[in-house]
């Protein structure tokens, strides 16, 4: 019989390096299982046992090209763009709520997880690791506090095979940045300076992507004012700081209103903020 204690957990993409992670990480805990295995078809590892993608013993489960989650059951979903829409649909369907590692999301499927979001709780986050969490917001109230004459600039570092540049996570800290200082990332991104032949805007937010090596992933911010300059760094060393996140998240989506959350809520951090009196001007 189930234990009702322990919470059943479909990993989708669970052949890729974040999904072996995250079964090894469900596997060694007491209050997790897997309760299914999904990639894609064909490829190195179909019909594996999930356990031998783990590095562990065999657990009975199969790796199957078919999302089939059930009520009761919560996805972590770290696979490609590709497969989110189709998984947001099972997981509507079978009322089962999400938490989505993908990156590199269009906006029209990011539509779509708003969407689904009225029916399911959904925890959306660029990058599951709390001390990375914890960047973005201090990244935010950095930006507001230093106010105007300080520029913007995200670096980021990813291992050679990732595919998605920039960074959702290096995107997510320019949002921070950008949102603190009333300004609309959109309109002042500027993800490589190639071409553009103008000197640096004010508004400017630069987002520089590096790519080799084994790097998991590592994020700075820089803040650069006249004779002085603030960086804020964060280095993962290990995947399982991502799963262990999203597997936090996904303990706490269980039993959760319908919605879209990120890691600030399950991880319960207050908007912190600064006074807006104390908000600096062009003067200051
Ligand atoms: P990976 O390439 O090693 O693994 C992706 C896996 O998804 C592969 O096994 C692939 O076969 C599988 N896949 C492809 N299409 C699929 C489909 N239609 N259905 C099911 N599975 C499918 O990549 P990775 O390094 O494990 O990263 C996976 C994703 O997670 C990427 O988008 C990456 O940027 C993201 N990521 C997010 C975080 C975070 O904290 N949010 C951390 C690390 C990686």
């Amino acid at each position: 019989m189930n234990d009702p204690r322990v919470i059943p957990v479909v990993v989708v993409g669970a052949r890729g390096r974040m999904g072996k992670t995250l079964l090894r990480t469900i596997m060694e805990s007491d209050d997790l299982s897997v309760a299914a295995a999904v990639d894609r078809s064909g490829g190195p590892g179909t019909g594996l046992d999930a356990g031998q993608l783990a590095g562990l013993t065999d657990t009975g489960i199969r790796v199957t090209d078919q999302l089939e989650p059930r009520r009761g059951q919560v996805v972590v979903d770290f696979s490609l763009p590709e497969a989110t829409n189709v998984n947001l649909e099972r997981c509507v369907a079978a009322g089962a709520p999400l938490v989505l590692g993908t990156t590199g999301i269009s906006e029209e499927t990011e539509t779509l997880i708003e969407e689904a979001s009225e029916h399911i709780p959904i925890v959306a986050a660029a990058n599951y690791s709390v001390g990375v969490t914890l960047l973005i917001q201090l990244s935010a109230i950095a930006a507001k506090a230093l106010g105007p004459g300080w520029d913007a600039e995200v670096f980021e570092l990813h291992h050679r095979h990732k595919r998605d540049a920039p960074s959702g996570t290096a995107l997510r800290i320019g949002q921070a940045v950008a949102s603190a200082t009333s300004r609309d990332f959109a309109d002042v991104v500027v993800p490589h300076r190639t071409g553009t032949n103008r000197p640096r805007r004010d508004d400017d937010i630069g987002v520089i992507s590096a790519r080799g090596g084994d790097s998991i992933g590592e994020h700075t911010l820089m803040l650069l004012g006249d004779e002085e300059r603030l960086e804020l760094t964060h280095r993962a060393g290990n995947r399982a700081i991502f799963a262990r996140g999203a597997l936090r998240a996904a303990r706490w989506t269980f039993g959760r209103e319908p919605g879209l959350y990120d890691m600030v809520d399950v991880l319960g951090l207050d908007d912190a903020t600064i006074r807006e009196d104390m908000v600096p001007s062009a003067n200051d």
